[in-house]
């Protein structure tokens, strides 16, 4: 997925992404982030995620807005962020 992210234009997006790993007993890992240079992030992961998308952000609030948003979106049960990232920005905790 690394690979096809490459090919894209541009270089160094600044973007909020979303990393899903969905396993054959329909067991689901989801990961929320944000990257400044999206198109290097996913393969800096340690863990393996067959799933991948990711929003390009206007700005750094835009990125961190998104962020927090995206990861109230994901279901505490799946998931797979240790902690809630930029609390500090998110709208839903401010
Ligand atoms: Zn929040």
């Amino acid at each position: 997925m690394s690979e096809n992210l490459k090919t894209g234009a541009g270089k160094h997006k600044r973007a909020c992404y979303v990393l899903a790993n969905l396993k054959e007993n329909m067991n689901l890992d989801v990961y929320v982030g944000q990257s400044k240079t999206v198109e290097k992030r996913p393969s800096s992961h340690s863990k393996k995620f067959n799933l991948y998308n990711m929003e390009p952000c206007a700005n750094e609030q835009e990125m961190n807005h998104l962020e927090g948003t995206l990861w109230h979106l994901v279901k505490a049960s799946v998931r797979a962020n240790e902690n809630h990232p930029n609390t500090e920005f998110c709208p839903f905790c401010a």
